[in-house]
């Protein structure tokens, strides 16, 4: 799983058992965060955005909960009064009067005020999120002719949380195979059929392959090959992993090439240079 999708599932949880709900207790591990505490209570939760590894937990009172998992932060969600048996270090308890939800170990945790989270280092830097709903093919478009991107190789950009927040390695080769654009190119200089394919296929498959758990072949792609006996890890992607394998079009063989020092996969043929 490439770390949007991933974070997206845990916020869908947590979704599931605050988003609408009162919460009756709020606990902060860190010091600094203890005066909130008073402030949550008797608020209503209204959403839980993801913008790449950093989830925001909204509150009718304006304020929203920010936390950056990095490698180590874990959230749970429980039917309350049980609580995770694990060693973590808890950092952040919400309580609502059925369920709770808790985040261990993560370091990187604030409380924010609209004006705040306009500031904040993180968040004024990525870009929107791959699995925002709100997020149209025009967005991206928009985002390719912004003077910083529109010269860069798309094969970076696609790596680039600026660019876009949530995408992954697997989906950066998914997503330019399917819009038949080689790594190297500029958006500056594709043609705009070219580009609104492109846009289109971006979010096609970061929102497939979300639903999907990671399989960004389609449904009747699947049916196919696994009829011909193929396993999982053979047929859930179009080029991802599958050096000198056939192209699923042309059967010429796809290629590994490297951008951003990580492996993106072409077929040749279907992506000109
Ligand atoms: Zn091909």
């Amino acid at each position: 799983m490439p770390e949007g999708p991933e974070i997206r599932l845990a916020a869908d949880r947590i979704a599931k058992v605050l988003v609408g709900q009162k919460i009756v207790d709020a606990c902060f591990g860190p010091d600094e965060l203890k005066r909130f505490e008073k402030k949550l209570r008797g608020t209503t939760v209204t959403a839980v955005d993801t913008r790449g590894k950093a989830m925001l937990t909204r509150f009718a009172n304006g304020l929203s909960l920010y936390s950056h998992n990095q490698l180590y932060g874990r959230w749970y969600t429980t039917r309350r009064p049980k609580v995770p048996r694990t060693n973590r270090q808890q950092r952040v308890a919400l309580h609502t009067e059925t369920h709770s939800a808790f985040l261990y170990s993560a370091s990187d945790i604030e409380v924010l005020t609209p004006a705040a989270e306009k500031r904040h280092s993180f968040l004024s830097r990525v870009g929107p999120d791959i699995l925002d709903q709100g997020l149209k093919p025009e967005d991206v478009v928009e985002r390719w002719q912004a003077p910083r991107f529109r010269n860069r190789a798309l094969g970076s950009l696609y790596l680039d949380q600026a660019f876009m927040a949530g995408n992954g390695n697997y989906l950066r080769s998914e997503i330019l195979w399917a819009a038949g654009v080689h790594p190297v190119s500029r958006p500056s200089a594709l043609e705009p059929a070219e580009i609104l394919k492109l846009a289109r296929q971006t979010l096609k498959l970061a929102r497939r392959s979300y639903r999907t758990r990671g399989v960004t072949a389609s449904e009747a792609e699947v049916r196919e090959r696994k009829a011909r006996g193929m396993m999982y890890s053979q047929y859930r992607f179009q080029v991802y992993g599958r050096e000198s394998l056939p192209c699923y079009v042309c059967d010429t063989p796809i290629e590994r090439l490297t951008s951003s020092s990580r492996g993106v996969f072409v077929c040749p043929d279907c992506q000109p240079c």
